[in-house]
């Protein structure tokens, strides 16, 4: 049985009529520039995630570059994030000469160890970019906790969690990308609500960082040929916003469906001793983006699924202070032990709501086999 890593063309058969209606509507309006669907769907968001301000951009790369060059994340200053991650939550703050400085993860929620912050804050640091990653949102309340008592700017890339919501020792949920000054979601046709092509947003509760943000992604005009900064050329394409449209009316049951798939894999796979399932860590509700373990024998492990047709992922293979493009920065292999040893043990199972309980079934079976090899 070939079980596909992820598939987007189930979804489109199950719902052709209602995409199809939606681009022919954005061809035959004539709307391509910051229409109506765009606008539209800025608001679903702003209602599904009680943000008061969403501006939609090109993609989520472009959501973080703009957001760090808005909240000063650049020139020399310093800014505290996790080298376990996705390229772009780091090359944004290199992109405007900020200096990233990584603190390692925890071993529960793969996000920044809240504990190891403060004693990476100088007179430089400027901020903190948290990165909530495949299920769960990080410590939040820490780390708003240290950066109102140090005055810096907190950039949440949620790019991988939209729907996670977070209470910690709050009274209420808030949504993931709500917390912080600016938060950022990537609509990247693999995450939980997927475009059929490149798709972002920058979603704030801040007034005057809307109205910036909004110049931000129209070259910096205040109105029409009149420039207040050096901005950029990254608006939602309509299209993007016309298909998104259609996704956020079911997110609840993608979501819903996401967690069933999850709760299988944890009752297939939890009483095998090669494999460890994280856990969800704190008060919050998770959303399964990606269903990831921990395996001994990782690399095998993949070969093994593959050649039976089973296609899984790494997230992430190399830390980022080990990547090339960060050699300048001077970090070496051993800095960040938990961030390494996740990367050699991680893998990724296929997760999606249109994905069968056979399949799954099948992926268990799999995985159980190549260990009693
Ligand atoms: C997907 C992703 C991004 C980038 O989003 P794009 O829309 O692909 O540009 C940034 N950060 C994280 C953690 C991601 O997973």
């Amino acid at each position: 049985m070939e079980v596909k890593f992820y598939t987007s063309t189930r979804e489109y058969n199950e719902k052709k009529a209602e995409f199809d209606n939606a681009v022919l509507g954005v061809m035959e309006r004539g709307t391509f520039i910051l229409g109506n669907e765009v606008t539209n769907f800025e608001s679903a968001v702003k209602e599904f995630t009680g943000a008061k301000y969403a501006i939609g951009v090109a993609s989520g790369t472009d959501a973080l570059v703009m957001a760090s060059d808005i909240l000063g994340f650049k020139d020399g200053r310093e800014v505290i994030t996790s080298p376990f991650t996705f390229l772009a939550s780091t090359s944004c703050i290199a992109k405007h000469r900020a200096k990233p400085v990584f603190v390692d993860i925890d071993e529960e929620t793969f996000s920044i160890d809240a504990n190891k912050i403060e004693e990476k804050i100088t007179k430089d640091t400027a901020g903190i970019i948290p990165i909530h990653l495949f299920s769960q949102m990080g410590d939040m309340d820490k780390i708003m906790d240290i950066s109102s008592r140090n005055n810096l700017r907190v950039l949440e890339d949620a790019a991988e969690s939209f729907g996670m919501r977070y209470k910690g020792n709050g009274s209420e949920y808030k949504h993931a990308g709500t917390i912080g000054d600016l938060g950022v979601f990537s609509f990247f046709p693999t995450k939980t609500l997927g475009a059929y092509g490149d798709a972002g947003m920058i979603v704030t509760n801040d007034e005057n960082l809307a109205r910036i943000t909004k110049m931000y992604r129209v070259h910096g005009a205040s109105r029409k040929y009149h420039y207040d900064f050096i901005g950029y050329n990254s608006r939602l394409d309509s299209m993007q916003a016309a298909i998104l449209q259609v996704k956020i009316k079911y997110i609840n049951e993608a979501i819903q469906k996401r967690d069933q798939i999850a709760k299988l894999y944890i009752d297939r796979l939890q009483d095998c001793e090669f494999i460890k399932i994280p856990k969800i860590s704190g008060n919050q509700k998770s959303v399964y983006y990606v269903f990831n373990v921990l395996a001994e024998r990782r690399d095998e492990l993949s070969e093994y699924l593959k050649s039976n047709e089973i296609g899984t992922s790494i997230y992430y293979p190399i830390p980022l202070h080990l990547q090339k493009c960060f050699e300048y920065l001077g970090y070496k292999k051993g800095d960040f032990p938990v961030a390494e040893r996740t990367a050699d043990n991680i893998i990724a199972l296929p997760i999606y709501p249109e994905i069968t309980v056979e399949e799954v079934e099948f992926v268990c079976e799999t995985i159980r086999k190549f260990y009693k090899k």
